[in-house]
């Protein structure tokens, strides 16, 4: 969880502190809200003085994580404000804060306070004349966290400013996902769930649709040989794009370690459900865009032939393509390219290598393709385009 991260290593959020030995003020102490502007999204309403920059997202909305950054032009004040989803979103939610505080309280300063007429905590830490105070606070089914940073030489007037715009912090309205449990329509079959609205595309083919999916899972769990011991997995079905932001989600994803995957109706079978699966190979994943999210592309039981399309993009691209790391996220063809070289992977090396590689996260990816492969990723992603040239 972020929090925990945050507590833990007060800097995880912070950008790029320009050190100034000028003299800065924050804010004069008697600046009216007049001076500021304001910030809204789906989840919160804030305040922020007019003098400051333009907020930026700093990670968008992947991960059910939305992180939105304030701050002057000099940086010597900022605030970052984080609205995380707590998954899984079938179970009880209440005192999640408190839970996450009592198994993280050495060392931290907590005080409790109150967030927008919510209970929540504030902690205050000190680190080389730099400040930095941070108010956690639920609610529904999601965790606000507002974290301030500054520097000593203007410490009073940091403060009142810190505290006025905290202040100005109000929840918009908006519901816990929770609902689509509690009132979406549940159809049951063998190890599937499938939850879906009264005003769904699949309302009258769900027998149809949910079978596909039991297919798929069968075909993935008998594919990887995992013997499901496990809860169901529950799959919420959203008619569009759309209809997923109305509860403020970007489609589709999975939470492995929670059975749960959010998707559009026509997404393929299998993509989602083999990210779940193969996080049983070991209850570990490798940290690996490329091996994951060509695994899942390899398995959506589509009956595409990757390694055909995947030699024409490479044909068109003269061989050179960029997939590993965070490479492989700016590359349009990514998932394409990954299932071929997931399927190269697993069918020249064989299947049981791929699962010890895949079902690990102790080493990097570079180290991980060393220490299963004997190779480096690049040489074995030159080999696979070699394949692919006779293909
Ligand atoms: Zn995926």
């Amino acid at each position: 969880m972020k929090i925990i991260k945050i507590m833990k290593s007060m800097s995880i959020t912070s950008i790029i502190v320009l050190i100034s030995f000028l003299i800065v003020s924050c804010a004069t102490k008697n600046e009216d809200m007049s001076e500021y502007k304001t910030y809204s999204n789906d989840y919160y309403t804030i305040q922020y003085p007019s003098s400051w920059l333009e907020p930026k997202s700093v990670k968008d909305r992947e991960d059910g994580c939305y992180i939105v950054a304030f701050s002057t032009e000099d940086n010597q004040i900022s605030l970052t404000v984080a609205a995380e989803r707590i998954y899984p979103i079938t179970s009880s939610q209440e005192n999640y804060i408190e839970k996450i505080l009592k198994e993280n309280e050495e060392g931290i300063n907590v005080e409790e306070c109150i967030v927008d007429r919510n209970k929540g905590y504030k902690i205050k830490s000190e680190d080389n004349n730099k400040f930095q105070t941070i108010y956690i606070v639920q609610k529904n089914d999601m965790i606000f966290e507002m974290n301030f940073k500054y520097q000593a030489n203007d410490y009073n007037n940091c403060q009142a400013l810190t505290n006025q715009i905290e202040k100005s912090f109000k929840f918009n309205d908006f519901e816990s996902l929770s609902v689509l449990k509690d009132n979406w329509n549940k159809y049951s079959i063998e190890d599937i769930e499938v939850y879906y609205s009264d005003n769904s595309v699949i309302y009258n083919s769900i027998e149809k649709w949910a079978k596909e999916r039991v297919e798929a899972f069968n075909y993935i769990t008998e594919y990887l040989n995992v013997q499901w011991d496990y809860e169901p997995i529950k799959i919420f079905v959203f008619n569009s794009q759309e209809h997923g932001k109305q509860f403020g989600l970007i489609l589709g994803f999975a939470k492995p370690e929670y059975n749960e995957i959010f998707t559009k109706y026509t997404q393929t079978p299998g993509h989602e459900l083999a990210h779940c699966i193969s996080n049983y190979i070991s209850g570990e994943r490798i940290h690996s865009s490329l091996i994951n999210e060509g695994l899942a592309t390899h398995l959506n039981m589509t009956g595409r032939d990757y390694h055909r399309l995947a030699a024409d993009i490479l044909q068109e691209k003269n061989y050179s393509v960029k997939l590993l790391g965070n490479d492989f996220r700016k590359n349009e063809n990514a998932y394409t390219l990954g299932a071929s070289f997931v399927k190269y992977l697993i069918d020249e090396y064989n299947l049981e290598v791929f699962k010890e590689f895949f079902a690990q996260n102790r080493n990097n990816e570079e180290e991980s393709f060393r220490k299963f492969y004997d190779k480096e990723g690049n040489i074995l992603i030159n080999e696979w385009m070699e394949y692919l040239k006779t293909y």
